[in-house]
Order: C-alpha cells, then structure tokens, then sequence
C-alpha cells in the first residue's frame, strides 16, 4: 500500500473515481469466487487515456494492476491475489457504434451484456454469446474469459463474436487488433489471443463485435429422464445427427430440488432434464429441428416431452434453469453452494458418463455435487455444496475435485469450458496445457516484462489454492 501514489492516480481519473476506505477495498477483494485478497486502491478510469496513464505510472512502480468489470466471474480473476490497483472499468460503459449495414458494433469495455441487447433489440440483432450473467457482465469481462452462454452452441463462444479491439498494453501504449470485416488472414490473429487471457496482457479498452438478427421463431422443449445416463445420451444423439439447436441445456436432480425448494414451479422431480430450442426466420424449419430433438429424447427414454412457441410459455420453461444459480444455495440451508470445479468440457459421447462420474465422485467424499450446463456445446457444469466452515469439506472437496479433473482429462475434456481459471483452477491448468506451458509463459513475458497485469493468475496461481489463498469463508480448523 505505502508503494502507491494516490495523489497521482487521483490526478489522473479526478477525485470521485478513486476508492481507498477499508470497506471499499474489502469488497474489491472479492468476485463470484470462494478467494479473497485486498487490493491497495481502486481506480475507476472514463477513457482511454485515463487507462494508458495509469498503465503507464504503474509499469513504471512495478505496482500489479487488476482489470475489473462486473466482478462475476468464478475463479477469482479478478481477486487481487498480490495486491494492487483494482481498474474498475465499469465507468468506460459507452455504446459507441451500431452498424447495421456492416454488421458490426463498437462498444466500451464497462457495458453490460445486457444493456448491449437492450440497444441491439431496437435494430433487429442480437449479442449471442451472452452468460447466464448478463445482468452484471461486462463486455471486457466477458472478453477476457471467452464466455459463452445457452445460445452458444449454434451461434459460438465470444470468441466467435470478437472482430476487433483496442488495447492498452502494460506499458501504456495502445494498439489496434484485428479487424471491421469478417475475414482478416494474415498475421496472428492477437485478437483472438487477449479472448481468454483474464487480464493477463492488456487492457481492452474498445471492442468491435458481430451481432446476428433476432430470429422470427424459437421454440423450446423440455424432456425429463429417470436417468442421469439416458438424459447424457440424448445430448450425444442430439449433437451428432445433425440437429441445429439454439440451447441444449441440462439440469440434473439436485438442480430440480433446489429449484423446487425456491420457485414455485412444481417440476417433476426426475433424475433428469433436459431443455431443447430451435431458432429461425421459416417456421416451418423450426418445427423440423424441435421435432427432430422431441424424437431423439424419445427413444433414450425421455418422459413428459413438451414444446411451445409462446413467449409466456418459454420462460416458464427456462425459468428454473436461469435461476439455478441462486436456487443452489437453498438446496440445503446448511450448505452453501460453491464454484470449485465448476466448468469443463468433454466429447458428446462423454457427456452421461461424466454426468454419473460427479454424482459418484461427490459420495464418495461425503459432499453434494451438481451437474448442468449448457451441455450442447460440451459444457458441463457443477457446484459444490458444502459446509465451509469445516476444514474436512475443503479436503473432501479438494480430493473430489482432483479425481473430476482427472476423469476429464482422461476423455480429452477441458477443465475450463467457460469460466476460465483465476486461481481456482490453476493446477489443473497447468497439468492440461504441460507441453505448452512455457509458450503461454513467454507470450505473457513479452507483453508484459515486468509481470503487473493480474499476476498470480492461470498458470502462475498456487497449487494449492486451499491454503495458499485467502478464503473468503471462516474455515474452523477443529
Ligand atoms: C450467476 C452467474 C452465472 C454465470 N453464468 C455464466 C455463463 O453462462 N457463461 C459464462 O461464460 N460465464 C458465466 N458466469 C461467469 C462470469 O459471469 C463470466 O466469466 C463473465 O464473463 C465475467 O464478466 P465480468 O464483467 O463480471 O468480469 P470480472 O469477473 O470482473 O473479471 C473477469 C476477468 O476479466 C478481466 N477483465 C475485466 N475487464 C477487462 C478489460 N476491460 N480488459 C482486460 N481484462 C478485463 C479481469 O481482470 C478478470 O481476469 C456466471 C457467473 C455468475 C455469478
């Protein structure tokens, strides 16, 4: 803290965008994680200019600056694991272009995903790769964590959507990346290198993005499943027999429960779920993929099948699935619902065994695991419930989520589908990427010598994140 000049941040962003109060900075430390960590300052910049200054003078002080937008994100990206400024960049909120006849906009880094198909929906388009937490995400952060969400696996991850951006680096300069049009060959693609990077090698100050058109039809299904194995079956099926779906999500029975227990919604409570949608501009094509999907979830013996096309009818539907998150911490109020292993990906024909492999895993270490997710793009997700005051659940779930990690990489999965790696997923990162680990290590080195964009985080996060970070849980040691 005695390190930073907070006159001369002030300086920079003016007195009303700098945070230094003890209660400020507590809440700073912390995201969608289970980690905590003080930052020293927080700074929150209005432009570009403001964000080289700072970039600039803490390059200089060697003084670790953490990029943060809305602070959802659930491996601790955005927790100051070594301290630092916390650069809030929920200030920089601007929509800066919409252009319909290049079908493409520009927008600033703070804007919530929302907020962007707020605006989008007035011209006929929509964001696709939106998360579940679009409320609060921000583009910047949905950029720096490649997030994907329901929508995903027909229209693609951020990834996908990223034409271009502007970038401070950590010395302060700005560059331009990637490109207004769709194809771009030459060169590396260093777009496409900051989605996914965490914060780790440049600041997105500005993001160029492709959106789609609003489809004239959706319909969505739901089908449950006496069986865990059956339901991971009909994901498979689905994904391979050339059926287009705009969402394949899963819910699994600990999902319904919780669900029940919050919302009045009076779902069957199966081992279970699956939730199907098709999209389209020709009615008649929508019917063809949502019956195609009905047929297939038949014959791995799914029950109760249903579908509409109204609106009022489609968010019954989803509804509990939207609210899964929160619902999970009801499911037992002793327990409290955490993000440890709680995204990866593996091969469709992968997806019921890995289903039944957490539901296994999770008895034998004496915890609750869920299984869900946005299964038609190979994600699956799950939530640890557990009591985190005692010191023997983090062990329990320490050693479930080491045997996950192994179960996945043994199919040729990835233990980060979509929310990244922050600190909570670290080692496992480093055991998956081994043969490349020292070219993301000298990628990070040249962009940023001297190690101040969100040190500590992928590959250079403690092992073990149990003990070697703060929690942001009292754990009781007896
Ligand atoms: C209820 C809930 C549901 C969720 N559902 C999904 C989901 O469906 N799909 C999904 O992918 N994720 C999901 N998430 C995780 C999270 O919302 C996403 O990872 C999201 O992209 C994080 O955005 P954020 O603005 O909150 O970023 P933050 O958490 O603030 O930051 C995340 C990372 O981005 C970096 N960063 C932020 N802004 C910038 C910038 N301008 N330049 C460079 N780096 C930057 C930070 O340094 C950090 O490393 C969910 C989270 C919650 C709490």
């Amino acid at each position: 803290m005695e390190k930073i000049d907070v006159p001369k941040l002030r300086e920079i962003v003016g007195e009303n965008n700098i945070k230094a109060d003890l209660s400020d900075l507590y809440i700073y430390g912390s995201d969608s994680s289970v980690h905590h960590a003080m930052p020293w300052v927080v700074v929150r910049p209005d432009n570009t200019l403001h964000v080289q200054q700072i970039m600039e003078y803490a390059n200089q002080e060697v003084i670790p600056v953490i990029a943060r937008g809305g602070g959802s994100g659930m491996c601790g990206q955005a927790v100051p694991s070594q301290g630092g400024i916390i650069m809030d960049m929920k200030g920089m909120n601007r929509i800066l272009e919409i252009n319909l006849p290049d079908v493409y906009c520009r927008v600033e880094p703070g804007v919530v995903d929302d907020d962007l198909n707020l605006a989008l929906k007035s011209y006929g388009v929509f964001y696709p790769p939106t998360p579940a937490s679009s409320r609060i995400a921000t583009i910047g952060g949905e950029i720096a964590n490649n997030a994907s969400g329901v929508r995903s696996v027909k229209y693609g991850a951020t990834r996908d959507a990223v034409l271009g951006m502007k970038v401070v680096l950590p010395n302060g300069e700005l560059v331009s990346l990637g490109a207004y049009t769709r194809v771009e060959a030459s060169g590396y693609q260093l777009h496409k290198l900051m989605v996914g990077s965490e914060g780790t090698l440049g600041i997105v100050v500005e993001a160029t993005l492709s959106f789609v058109p609003i489809p004239e039809f959706r319909c969505m299904g739901v089908a449950n499943f006496d069986s865990l194995q059956d339901a991971g079956e009909a994901i498979g099926a689905i994904m391979s027999s050339g059926s287009n779906p705009s969402m394949l999500e899963l819910v699994d029975s600990v999902a319904i429960k919780a669900v029940n227990k919050t919302m009045d919604l009076g779902l069957k409570e199966v081992a279970a779920a699956l939730i199907f949608e098709a999209d389209g501009m020709v009615k008649e094509a929508v019917d063809y993929e949502i019956n195609k999907m009905r047929q297939i979830c038949e014959k791995q013996n799914g029950q109760d099948i249903y579908a509409s096309y109204d609106p009022q009818e489609r968010a019954k539907i989803f509804m509990g699935r939207k609210k899964l998150f929160p619902a999970l911490s009801k499911y037992d109020e002793n327990l409290a619902s955490t993000s440890l292993a709680d995204d990866m990906a593996v091969p469709y024909s992968k997806m019921a065994e890995m289903a039944g492999k957490i539901h296994e895993i999770a008895a034998k270490n004496d915890i609750i695991m869920t299984a869900y997710g946005h299964c038609g793009s190979g994600c699956m997700h799950t939530k640890i419930l557990m009591d985190t005051k005692r010191e023997d659940q983090w062990k329990s779930a320490k050693k479930a989520i080491t045997e996950v990690y192994e179960y996945v990489r043994s199919v040729h999965g990835t233990t980060s589908a979509e929310h990244g790696i922050g600190i909570s997923k670290a080692e496992s990162f480093k055991v998956e990427k081994s043969d490349s680990i020292n070219l993301l290590t000298s990628i990070k080195k040249t962009l940023d010598p001297n190690n101040i964009l969100n040190p500590g985080k992928l590959m250079q996060a403690p092992d073990d994140w149990v003990t070697a970070t703060d929690l942001r849980y009292s754990v009781n040691s007896k």
